[in-house]
């Protein structure tokens, strides 16, 4: 039998500069989400990518005196080396600059224009070429500014191919209507039913004045719009090596998507205009779209003219890989805007990794090593009373990471690592030996490291490589990605353990930047 797919995407960011933390924090989210299906059996497929067109981005490269071309290359590269040292495993790379993309898009188009929903038209309109979007003078500051970039949007005219979107004002209501989860969280739902109340308005998908694009089939002094060019590539990559090149192929596996994960900024063109594209062509929707909030750095927004910025690569640089997936996905609840600080950051680390978790890893390993020379067996007992907190546990996290909520999955991790070590010390396994009641001592060890080893499943999708540092101290060889899952709750691998020597898994962190003050 098949396995079920799951395919899930990150937006393709744009290359008009290095990523930063915001696109780091959305692809660890993902990375997470697809690392726990393919724990659960599932055929996963992780999109990320590049959305590589438009007149800024032929600016940028200009400015850099480059071509378009091998600014992108740049630029895509600079982001696969931050996804490398996050730990990200994807599955496909969308760059919308490919050959393959160009073809598929075009074919898109093509059905899109067969289908009736595509009009030539002049456009009249004020444009943000830093939004790429077009703007209505009611969304704009005094002077026509752009309240996003802070510039004066362009006064712009000329004929443009439109999309129909008006058409779909009914198919999509109706849409939402029967499928009242395809936009998630529920609290960003209703700023899209507004946008649909309002009434949809066509708009244009092509550019006579932008060269950095791909050429419209039906008139090639025109380029396609980047949105429309940019949604697309979420399929292109879906093609195997080999395939023909049309849509069919590369919808027959992985499509229609499990999840778009997004930033809320990207909404309207995730929740409204990819759906009317997709129902154009004749094509089904995606299950879901998740807007996610923003992070901002010490309660301020952030941004590069003020400085003050989070840089993805230092951080990982001074706290390592899993400190920094850990922060994000633990601190800030994922779908509202989050908040990162140094100190916040720092506590988290030294309080719940090398603390709560390390210590207590730590603390018993050393304990079988000193005691039992390494060895510990099951003696069928609930001395700890946790039997059933581990089994509530594994639900309630398998609940809320279905939900995308992966705080909460984390919380409950860590409810029971607090658990776990409050039993600890309640029971004093060191006493216990110390007094000869050897049986109890070496119940309470074993299920100690048998709560350790679920532990060590549970947040492989979140923090991997300290997931199988803990695996393979606790004894095992090789995390299995396929088995693990089923060998959650106590006594469900081994009635024996014959430990390594502990090391920590989390050294604490001293902040050097703080003793300076
Ligand atoms: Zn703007």
């Amino acid at each position: 039998m098949s396995k079920e797919t799951f395919y899930i995407t990150s937006p393709l960011y744009y290359v008009n500069d290095v990523p930063h933390i915001g696109s780091a924090y959305t692809t660890i989210a993902c990375d997470a989400v697809a690392r726990y299906k393919r724990l659960r059996g599932f055929d996963v497929c992780f999109l990320t990518g590049t959305d590589e067109h438009g007149q800024k981005i032929f600016k940028a490269a200009n400015d850099k005196g480059m071509t378009p071309q091998a600014h992108c290359d740049f630029i895509a590269s600079k982001f696969q080396e931050l996804w490398k040292l996050l730990d990200i495993k994807y599955d496909k790379f969308s760059r919308t600059t490919s050959k393959n993309h160009e073809v598929i898009v075009q074919e898109f188009f093509n059905r899109v224009y067969k289908n009736g929903d595509i009009y030539e038209a002049n456009y009249e309109g004020l444009y943000c070429e830093p939004c790429e979007d077009f703007k209505a003078a009611k969304d704009l500051l005094e002077g026509n500014i752009c309240p996003v970039h802070k510039t004066k949007v362009q006064e712009y005219k000329e004929k443009n191919y439109f999309f129909a979107l008006s058409k779909f004002q009914d198919r999509l209501s109706d849409y939402f209507d029967k499928n009242p989860d395809f936009i998630q969280p529920s609290y960003r739902k209703n700023e899209v039913l507004g946008w649909v109340k309002e009434g949809l308005k066509d708009f244009p998908i092509s550019r006579q004045s932008v060269k950095w694009g791909i050429p419209l089939p039906v008139d090639t002094s025109q380029t396609i719009y980047v949105w429309f060019d940019a949604l697309i590539g979420y399929l292109s990559p879906l093609l195997n090596d080999g395939d023909l090149v049309n849509l069919e192929n590369a919808m027959k596996k992985y499509w229609p998507s499990s999840v778009h994960v997004i930033g809320k900024d990207i909404l309207r063109f995730h929740a409204v205009y990819w759906p009317c594209m997709l129902m154009s062509a004749g094509y089904p929707l995606p299950e879901k779209v998740f807007g996610h909030g923003f992070l901002t750095k010490d309660g301020e927004k952030m941004g590069k003219s003020t400085g003050n910025i989070i840089d993805p690569y230092e951080l990982i640089n001074e706290f390592g890989t899993d400190a920094v997936r850990f922060y994000f996905l633990k601190e800030v609840a994922f779908g509202k805007d989050g908040d990162f600080s140094r100190e916040t950051f720092i506590n988290r680390i030294n309080s719940d990794l090398a603390n709560n978790l390390g210590n207590l890893l730590n603390r018993s390993l050393n304990l079988v090593n000193k005691n039992f020379n390494g060895e510990i067996e099951n003696t069928n007992s609930d001395l700890l009373s946790l039997k059933i907190k581990v089994e509530e546990t594994i639900k309630s996290y398998e609940k809320h990471i279905e939900n995308l909520d992966l705080k909460d999955a984390l919380d409950v991790v860590w409810q029971l690592v607090d658990a776990t070590n409050k039993a600890f010390n309640d029971n004093a396994p060191w006493k216990m030996i110390k007094e000869g009641k050897v049986n109890e001592a070496k119940a309470c060890l074993y299920e100690t490291l048998e709560i350790l080893r679920n532990i060590s499943i549970l947040v492989n999708p979140f923090i991997p490589s300290t997931s199988v540092k803990m695996y393979e101290q606790l004894g095992f060889d090789s995390f299995s990605l396929t088995s693990e899952w089923d060998c959650l709750g106590i006594g469900k691998k081994s009635q024996f353990f014959k430990v390594l020597e502990g090391k920590p898994i989390f050294p604490r962190v001293e902040d050097k930047m703080q003793k300076a003050v």
